[in-house]
């Protein structure tokens, strides 16, 4: 197979490079952009197409323990989704949760070449890492939960904030992860202690620790500053699908004071509330948390926007999962993963005539409309939980073609419209360089990933090429070519070639002090022995360790 590429004619989308839909050549040589092809080059003619990078998702649930147990609670999924091996793929099965191969091939089939998963407990890393491993074409890593984690709660409630910064980077290095992920901080204790409570302020004592979600929340946000780690802390704030909990998440976002922070599918944590009702139906403060995000270049989002019809909520936010249950259907699961955090799943339909989901759809929207930062306001549908990532295609023409919106707005509960904003914003249209920022350049750039989400020399060769079809959703449907690292994995529309796509994961320095503090733990109160419970390398396949920035320094020095 030649590695040697030259794409003429086509429209170049290229954000982060500042190129606009100019017809331009991209050349390709040994798996990285180039400013020249070397001859004998092979061409590909793109003329009448559109080329961009490949897609970056900043956050979605694919690989490892928990996303195990939601294919395993849809048998009836693997039945009704086929996903059929060719010459180059190998079969899997489809759904909301698609297995490894078939998420590996669904992703590249909609031009996408890196997706995080987001929620990883420590004691999954290894199967997390046997999964990816096992996930084609795209590149990957995972964002590790610590928020819940026991060990680190007692070194803060000590005021020992040095320790907790090292133990920090310590759990990174032992799960070879990308970034410290946060569910709900304070929220596990509550529920697995009596009365299966739950945080509902910031201000909260956590169950017997003398802590609280703000103090919990503002040490992640300094040691991941402090680590200089290339993604910030990634928050799911606590009150997630509450009527109110706006105030929550704003507050939250205050506690970073300039700090970088990445807050999460934010659409789940934008409601407002009825004339100060907490338990009412939820109303949207969209436009609140769209200021706070437009007026603070420290906080960086991912929508998580919510697709009409079937779903998959799975999260470590166990008690959100339970308070669902009552509205989800048949089946759920609630689990605890030890020391380190919880866990719930729910099959889930979202349907346009529910005032709720219609609430959420529209909110959803909202917060990509009246965002002036489309690089800090990124796409994502916490895919499964606000639909799966197969409906990326179809949120892109909602948001670059006001009139399939209208349609698709009058169809929907027009109580819940009401109680939106979504008509006072209706006008604005996403143009393609902006789909380009929101779905490739602005992830790549929230995660540090210098190499990704653009077309500039020396990035890695991920190109996708669309037909330039004035119906988006068929256009992002299926790209007529897609290079995965300078290989052409899809071309007219179809594989021909398999590949495996890279690792990202990071590794802070720390005082290996810390481990005579971690240890005796682990003899105390684990199932696992603390020597059996790091990641070795052996679990990594085509890795790339991604620097912190005190690591880059050192790398670039002289
Ligand atoms: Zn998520």
């Amino acid at each position: 197979m030649t590695s040697s590429f030259r794409i003429i004619n086509g429209r170049v989308y290229d954000p982060a490079n500042g190129v606009d839909g100019v017809v331009r050549d991209v050349c390709i040589q040994d798996g990285r952009i180039v400013a020249a092809a070397a001859p004998g080059a092979r061409t590909i003619d793109a003329a009448g197409m559109v080329v961009m990078p490949g897609g970056v998702d900043i956050h979605c649930h694919i690989a490892g323990p928990k996303v195990n147990l939601a294919r395993k609670v849809q048998p009836e999924d693997h039945r009704r989704d086929v996903h059929l091996r060719t010459r180059f793929t190998r079969s899997g099965t489809g759904g909301t949760v698609p297995s490894t191969f078939a998420t590996g091939y669904r992703y590249a089939a909609l031009g996408y070449t890196a997706a995080m998963e987001a929620a990883v407990t420590p004691l999954g890393a290894r199967h997390t890492h046997e999964e990816l491993h096992d996930t084609p074409v795209i590149d990957k890593g995972f964002y590790v939960l610590v928020g819940n984690n026991v060990l680190l709660y007692r070194l803060l409630q000590e005021g020992r904030r040095e320790e907790f910064r090292h133990a920090l980077a310590w759990w990174l290095n032992a799960a070879k992860a990308y970034a410290p992920k946060l569910v709900n901080p304070g929220g596990d204790e509550m529920w697995k202690g009596k009365g299966q409570g739950n945080i509902t302020d910031l201000d909260d004592t956590i169950a017997s620790f003398d802590l609280t979600p703000r103090k919990v929340i503002g040490a992640f946000i300094e040691a991941a500053n402090d680590l200089g780690l290339p993604h910030p802390v990634h928050i799911h704030c606590n009150n997630l699908g509450h009527s109110g909990n706006v105030e929550t998440t704003l507050e939250t976002m205050r506690i970073a004071d300039g700090r970088r922070a990445h807050i999460t599918h934010v659409q789940f944590h934008s409601y407002g509330s009825v004339a100060g009702k907490s338990h009412d139906n939820p109303t949207s403060r969209a436009r609140d948390i769209a200021e706070f995000v437009n007026t603070h270049p420290n906080i960086s989002a991912d929508v998580g926007a919510v697709m009409f019809g079937r779903a998959t909520i799975m999260t470590a936010d166990a008690p959100a999962v339970y308070m669902l249950r009552q509205f989800g259907g048949a089946k759920w699961v609630n689990a605890d993963t030890e020391h380190e955090s919880g866990c719930g799943i729910i099959p889930f339909t979202y349907q346009d005539r529910s005032y709720t989901n219609a609430l959420q759809w529209a909110i959803g929207l909202e917060l990509f409309l009246l965002s002036d930062d489309p690089w800090r306001m990124v796409f994502s549908t916490d895919h499964p939980n606000g639909g799966s990532f197969t409906s990326y295609p179809r949120l892109i023409r909602l948001l670059m073609d006001r009139e399939y919106r209208k349609e698709q707005m009058a169809k929907v509960n027009q109580k819940a419209l009401e109680h939106s904003g979504l008509r006072d914003c209706q006008d604005r249209e996403y143009s393609l360089y902006e789909i380009a920022i929101v779905t490739r350049a602005g992830p790549a750039r929230l995660l540090g990933l210098a190499s990704k989400g653009h077309l500039g020399v020396g990035a890695d060769a991920d190109v996708a090429i669309y037909d330039d079809d004035p119906d988006r959703e068929k256009m992002f449907r299926t790209p007529r070519y897609l290079l995965k690292d300078g290989l052409p994995i899809i071309e007219d529309h179809e594989f021909r070639a398999d590949h495996e796509g890279r690792l990202f994961h990071v590794a802070p320095e720390y005082d290996s002090g810390i481990e005579r503090v971690i240890e005796p733990f682990f003899d105390d109160y684990y199932s696992i022995q603390f020597r059996n419970y790091p990641v070795d390398d052996r679990y990594l396949h085509r890795a790339e360790l991604v620097p912190t920035v005190q690591q880059a320094a050192e790398a670039a020095r002289p």
